[in-house]
């Protein structure tokens, strides 16, 4: 098997080689993560909490030398790589770690009255081994937060980094200054071949980020063995424009929402629609604010526009934009990739429809399109006519209209009045819905994610035999008749109820097998 070459899209320069690990190298890794699971698991909540803080630290101090690599490998503005993966990671570290040992410990659930003297508990237990796949994006962020969540739920995770950003050789690094518990996180490098052949070998649980082609081919393998799979997905992310917005603050947000990591965000700004009494003046203040947007490649740093990680994402953007202007569409800045670089300008599009790919598929690059609309129910209609549901913004100083328009919206999350916000509150589950996928990481729901929910009903060890049970006799079946109607028919009666029950209750002492 040929190895892959890391290469950084700043200077092109090619970094290191990666090989696609052995059969056998993955069969050992499969064997430690199943005894590391054991002792993660023998962790209390509070050890395994420590561990994540413990990183969190290792994480702080050295957030300039992990910014090298990211920068190195991505080709991200410093300050992108700065807010979203070191930020993001250390916040979601510190929210999680806080959470878990009150979530994940065991709860008392509701016993109803007929179950009286019983107990119900749940116990939230983990899966085994979770698989963790992530994308080139944020190499950082996307395969260390789910992966630590796994963790703290008392999971061994494998983690599949991609190929094209893959980090080599840091996380465990950090992992070992943090001193995390051994192979419980174990990276795995290599390219889809070693991303199927994990796959195949039967996590208990696969968390992937990525495409949507890559989503439904892993499902479709998933589903041989019944491998349960939370899929991460593209976005095509709307953000709607009424007229009562603060126009030069909003304009700034649809920028940044746009244009941060160089548009290579999931739930980046892809769609702009604005009120018509608007449009003119907001077009005109984007572009004239786009244009002083400096590139990290000609400039140095700090600078706002990195480069794009990946060739063929350049292609995809290229095949979209000139099929909407061979449709009509016209071009108001950038446009073109510069020669012999990675670097994309900032690209700003009207007179488009959404009979064009650059308004129905994932652009993922520097690209704004802007469309006008007239009624509410045109922007919440405009909004939903997408395959995909990641995330969404709406912006109007009357917070009623706006929250009204935000619960329309198809889609798992949604800002109001700002952008890509509800990604920095690690309190906040994520997920998409449609084509963005299923399954939620972060806040206490994303931590249910990574646990076997065990329910557990408790009775006391008597000689008690229950009205349910052998022998169904004509009494039994009258009486639990007349249960049924004092519980629950209209004429519901907690007296009736508790006369019956306790006649039940002696028919059935009566009526042993
Ligand atoms: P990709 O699907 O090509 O690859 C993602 C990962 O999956 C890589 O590690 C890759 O090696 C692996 N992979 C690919 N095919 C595989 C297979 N058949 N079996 C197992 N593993 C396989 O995606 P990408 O190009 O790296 O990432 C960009 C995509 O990720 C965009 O669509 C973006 O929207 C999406 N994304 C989604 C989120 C989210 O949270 N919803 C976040 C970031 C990125």
């Amino acid at each position: 098997m040929t190895d892959i070459s890391v290469t950084n899209p700043l200077s092109g320069q090619v970094l290191y080689q990666l090989a696609e690990p052995s059969p056998e190298e993955l069969q050992q890794v499969r064997e430690r993560a199943r005894s590391a699971q054991e002792r993660v698991a023998g962790l209390s909540l509070n050890q395994r909490a420590n561990a994540v803080i413990r990183l969190q630290h290792v994480i702080h101090a050295q957030k300039e030398q992990i910014l090298d690599r990211i920068v190195s490998e991505t080709g991200k503005s410093r300050f992108d790589a700065l807010s979203s993966e070191i930020f993001g990671c250390l916040d979601a570290c510190e929210h999680l770690a806080r959470i878990a040992p009150t979530a994940l410990a065991d709860q008392q659930a509701h016993t109803p009255l007929v179950l009286m003297g019983k107990k119900s508990r749940i116990w939230f237990e983990p899966l085994g081994t979770v698989l963790v796949i992530a994308p080139w994006n944020y190499p950082f962020y996307q395969i260390l937060v789910p992966a630590l969540s796994a963790f703290l739920a008392g999971n061994a995770v494998l983690l599949k980094p991609s190929e094209l950003t893959p980090l080599k050789g840091l996380i465990e690094d950090l992992l070992k200054a943090a001193d995390f518990p051994e192979h419980a996180l174990q990276l795995v490098y290599g390219g889809k071949a070693t991303g199927q052949a994990l796959v195949e070998a039967r996590p208990e649980l696969i968390f992937f980020t990525g495409s949507v082609a890559s989503g439904k081919k892993i499902m479709a393998t998933a589903a041989q063995n019944l491998t349960p799979v939370v899929l991460e997905l593209g976005g095509k992310d709307p953000m709607l424009v009424f007229e009562d917005v603060n126009l030069e603050r909003t304009v700034n947000g649809a920028l940044w929402g746009a244009l941060t990591t160089a548009g290579q965000s999931c739930t980046s700004v892809e769609r702009l629609y604005v009120h018509q009494s608007l449009y003119k003046r907001c077009v005109e203040l984007l572009k004239s604010k786009m244009e002083k947007l400096r590139a990290v490649s000609q400039t140095g740093e700090p600078a706002e526009i990195g480069n794009m990680t990946a060739p063929f994402q350049l292609e995809t953007i290229e095949a979209q934009l000139a099929e909407a202007v061979a449709e009509g569409a016209q071009i108001l800045c950038g446009g073109q990739r510069t020669k012999d670089s990675m670097y994309f300008p900032p690209t700003l599009v009207v007179d488009v429809h959404h009979g064009m790919k650059l308004m129905r598929e994932e652009t993922f690059g520097p690209v704004l399109a802007v469309m006008a609309f007239e009624t509410e129910a045109e922007a919440i209609a405009l909004a939903n006519d997408s395959p995909y549901g990641l995330s969404a913004s709406v912006w109007s100083a009357d917070l009623a209209r706006a929250e009204r328009v935000a619960r329309q919206l198809k889609v798992g999350n949604v800002s109001i009045n700002n952008v890509m916000l509800t990604e920095a509150n690690p309190a906040l589950p994520f997920g998409g819905i449609k084509a963005s996928g299923f399954g939620r990481y972060k806040g206490v729901w994303g931590l249910e994610t990574f646990c076997n929910l065990k329910s557990v009903l408790i009775d006391s060890q008597n000689g008690k035999i229950e009205a349910n049970w052998f022998p169904y006799t004509p009494e039994r079946y009258r009486l639990f008749s007349q249960l049924t109607a004092a519980l629950f028919s209209a004429q519901k009666s907690l007296l009736k109820t508790l006369l019956t029950g306790l006649k039940l209750e002696s028919q059935a002492q009566k009526e042993k097998l």
